[in-house]
């Protein structure tokens, strides 16, 4: 809020400038113009022949265009000028000039003189004015310097940001206090030999606190803050972005130990491979090329730290993620419900809050909400509450405010209601439970129902999450059961199954037809490899070739759908057949929202369940 104030402030007072400095410089026109000494008096070019018949000129000096002339003499000199008349060619005038007796010459144009009076002199003016209104334009004063970077130093001291100021996101402080400590003593690491981090990339979805995070390393360690967003490095003009950076850097460098905050980095870090965009790539590349140059190029030990954060990590050009660079990935993710409540504990602290008051129910009643959501919610509650004419929030304040929010939040994204929830906790569950109970599938790390935006409701983290390079049938065929088994879960509870699962069935089918197609896993076709596995990421999905004829495609599509069939056949008998445990796990989780694979292990252990199950 006051950020803005700020800004508007400096924009009137740049205002004022502007308009004095133009005003200025009309002033100065002006006077140029009027201003000058003996400026002769304009006539006609009859009067100068009148007056030479009258025989009162004295002297004429002629020059292509115009004459000046000169009457009277000693004290009452009075001096003329007369255009000539244009394309007529007066050669009597001379024949004139001797038989009246003026004395004349001849001047020849300076082509230096006037071409400097004709248009370097309107252009400087030009210049002038263009400087000036240019500046007058909100957000262009840096468009005059261009290669200077607009990072905003933050002062620590003035507007003090510490974890204290953070909840929710334990993980990611934890990460981050070593940080803070690095800073505190870079010494102490530098002694020791260890390899200090140069780059921090804070991922997560908007709202959940990136910003402030960096903010709040800054203020622990108490280093000064360069911020500056992505979005400022990316001119219209080729080579800018990559001044800024070097200029950016070089500040840093001086006030050093500090941290270099770049806000919303896809806006530059952009894959540089992948990107179509036919806009100004050549900046984006030179500004990319010029950040790396830089992460590269100096020492960790001076005490720099780059901290970036990114909501979109999937589409940054991997360069930025090698080692040296932004080789630290914090994730920052919306809060399950204990963070909410340690969020809004966190903004209640300076508000009156009427005994009445529960957070936790707060926090129970506003699952998907980030951070910014909460402390929006609060400020909310707390400006109901005074139109209410309280002088405390009282819960209804807060059950208003609840409502408020969540109808703007329904519009960007989605709010579940609770049958869709209960959906979503089945739905996971059934990946987390065929995943724990299958022998061969990829154990399962964490289970969330927070929702994360409109593309995944809920989610079910195994490890490894990385593609491994070598998967046996057995268990290609225990990780396609897994994906099918949210489908398969809402199918034994419900008897049918919801929209959800849409993206399970592409990856499901993905790999599936891979089995067939690519490794050979199929007996009707044997062991051959009809496509190749580069096509799949050829860009012109059109142009792929195929290998095969049409009743071999008919083929694979059968065996594709047969084995399908028969994993999601298994995946629902595994899960009927553990009915009882599904849905008292379930439950749980609809109460924590996250749940640990290893809480999951222990239910099914108390629970009695022997796994993992191989009869199916
Ligand atoms: P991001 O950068 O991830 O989009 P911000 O850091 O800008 O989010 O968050 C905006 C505001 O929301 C913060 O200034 C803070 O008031 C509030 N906020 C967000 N996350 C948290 C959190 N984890 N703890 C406390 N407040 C938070
Ligand atoms: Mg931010
Ligand atoms: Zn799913």
């Amino acid at each position: 809020m006051d950020k803005r104030d700020h800004q508007s402030k400096e924009f009137r007072r740049q205002s004022i400038y502007s308009i004095a400095y133009f005003v200025f410089t009309l002033l100065l026109l002006l006077a140029i113009n009027t201003w000058s000494f003996a400026r002769p008096r304009q006539v006609p070019y009859s009067q100068f022949l009148q007056a030479m018949e009258r025989g009162e000129v004295k002297l004429a000096t002629i020059s292509d265009r115009n004459i000046l002339w000169q009457t009277g003499d000693g004290d009452n000199i009075e001096i003329y000028q007369s255009n000539r008349i244009p394309g007529v060619d007066d050669s009597a005038l001379i024949d004139l000039l001797h038989q009246n007796g003026v004395e004349f010459a001849g001047i020849q144009p300076n082509p230096w003189l006037s071409s400097l009076v004709s248009w370097l002199l309107p252009l400087a003016i030009l210049g002038v004015i263009w400087y000036w209104s240019v500046r007058r334009l909100p957000g262009a004063t840096q468009y005059l310097s261009f290669g200077r970077s607009r990072a905003r130093i933050w002062d620590v001291s003035s507007e003090k940001v510490t974890f204290d100021d953070v909840a929710g996101v334990d993980e990611a402080v934890t990460e981050l206090r070593e940080v803070v400590e690095f800073l505190k003593n870079p010494d102490k690491y530098a002694k020791i030999g260890a390899r200090i981090p140069k780059g921090v990339l804070l991922v997560g979805p908007p709202g959940t606190g990136k910003t402030l995070l960096a903010k709040a390393t800054a203020g622990e360690a108490n280093v000064p803050f360069f911020s500056i967003s992505g979005a400022d490095f990316v001119e219209m003009f080729v080579g800018v972005g990559a001044a800024r950076v070097r200029d950016l850097f070089r500040q840093a460098r001086e006030k050093a130990p500090c941290i270099v905050f770049i806000d919303e980095i896809d806006a530059i870090g952009r894959s540089r491979a992948g990107a179509r965009s036919p806009v100004s790539n050549e900046e984006r590349e030179q500004t990319l090329n010029q950040l790396l140059v830089e992460m590269d190029g100096f020492d960790s030990s001076v005490g720099v730290i780059i901290m970036a954060a990114t909501n979109r990590p999937e589409i940054l050009d991997k360069a930025l993620m090698r080692p040296g660079r932004f080789d630290r990935q914090v994730v920052v993710d919306k809060p399950d419900l204990k963070g909410r409540e340690a969020i809004l504990r966190v903004h209640t602290r300076k508000v009156a809050l009427a005994d009445d008051v529960d957070l936790h129910v707060v926090a129970a009643r506003t699952p998907g909400f980030a951070g910014a959501e909460l402390a929006n919610l609060v400020n909310e509650a707390a400006l109901l509450a005074v139109r209410n004419g309280r002088e405390k929030v009282s819960m209804d304040d807060f059950d208003e405010a609840v409502d408020r929010v969540m109808a703007g939040l329904e519009r960007k994204s989605r709010a579940l209601n609770p049958k869709e929830r209960e959906i979503v906790a089945y739905h996971e569950m059934g990946h987390a439970l065929t995943g724990t109970l299958l022998p061969n599938a990829d154990p399962v790390h964490k289970i969330s129902i927070v929702p994360r935006g409109v593309a995944a409701l809920g989610v079910t983290i195994q490890t490894p999450l990385e593609d491994r390079y070598l998967l046996t049938e057995d268990e290609l065929r225990d990780r396609i059961t897994t994906i099918l088994g949210g489908r398969a879960a809402e199918e034994v509870i419900y008897g049918r199954v919801s929209t959800g699962p849409a993206d399970d069935l592409q990856r499901a089918t993905a790999l599936a037809r891979r089995m067939v197609t690519q490794f050979g896993m199929s007996d009707a076709l044997g062991p051959i490899a009809l496509e190749d596995p580069e096509q799949q990421f050829l860009e012109t999905p059109g142009l792929t070739t195929r290998s095969y004829g049409d009743k071999t495609a008919e083929q694979i599509d059968t065996e594709v759908r047969a084995l399908l069939s028969e994993l999601y056949q298994r995946a629902r008998n595994l899960l009927s057949r553990h009915k009882d445990v599904l849905i008292q796990a379930a439950k749980v989780l609809l109460e924590q929202e996250v749940m640990e694979g290893k809480d999951l292990v222990e239910l099914l252990q108390s629970a009695g369940v022997e796994f993992p199950v191989t009869d199916i």
